[in-house]
């Protein structure tokens, strides 16, 4: 597919994923906030995770200098893309509405929080992650450049892998056996796999 229409597709992808996150982002600034386990490694991951996802492919979309890392793929690949894009927006949104006034952009416990365990959240512990997972797959075969195509993949993984064992340890120490019990019968980020 014409690598102009690729980057038009993931740019308006990536504005509709900005508009899920912002809109959520302002509803919950309210909340008071009872256990924060934010530190400046954190800081530097979420830095790391929208340079992969946003920075890497702006400049990729906007200037040459990237042009010599590009790969081809067939029209196939952009095709699943494309699908793997709407779902990856459609669970992104779903896990902010489920989780609702739980959710933070960090590792964060809010007053009056209770345990998800429905929904999205019935077979897998962290929806959110692999619907960003995905995106960043959908990133690889939309935009054909080893840097910006794979930025978000290697970013997003450094994330996932420093941040999802503190994420349940948190949620271990607020919820104890109820967390447990949730955790035997669930995978982290694929359904019935891992
Ligand atoms: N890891 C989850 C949520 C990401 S948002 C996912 O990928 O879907 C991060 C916040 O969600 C954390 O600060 C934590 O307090 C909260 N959280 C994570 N899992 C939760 C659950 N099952 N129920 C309620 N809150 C949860």
């Amino acid at each position: 597919m014409n690598p102009l229409i690729l980057k038009i597709i993931f740019t308006s992808g990536i504005i509709l994923w900005l508009i899920i996150r912002l809109s959520y982002q302002r509803e919950q600034q309210n909340n008071v906030i009872v256990d924060d386990r934010k530190t400046p490694q954190e800081k530097v991951i979420r830095f790391l995770v929208l340079a992969g996802i946003l920075l890497f492919p702006l400049i990729y979309i906007l200037f040459p200098w990237l042009n010599f890392a590009n790969y081809y793929l067939p029209i196939w690949a952009n095709g699943l893309g494309i699908v793997i894009f709407a779902s990856s927006l459609w669970l992104f949104w779903r896990t902010h509405h489920d989780l609702g006034k739980n959710w933070s952009p960090t590792l964060q416990i809010r007053e009056g929080h209770t345990l998800m365990t429905d929904g999205v959240y019935r077979s897998i512990r962290h929806p959110m992650y692999t619907s960003v997972l995905l995106l960043c797959i959908a990133q690889a075969l939309l935009l054909t450049n080893w840097i910006a195509g794979f930025a978000g993949l290697v970013c997003f993984s450094i994330a996932c892998v420093t941040r999802i064992d503190k994420e349940e340890q948190m949620l271990l120490d607020q919820f104890g056996d109820e967390y447990e019990a949730y955790r035997k019968c669930t995978k982290r980020l694929v359904p019935y796999l891992f």
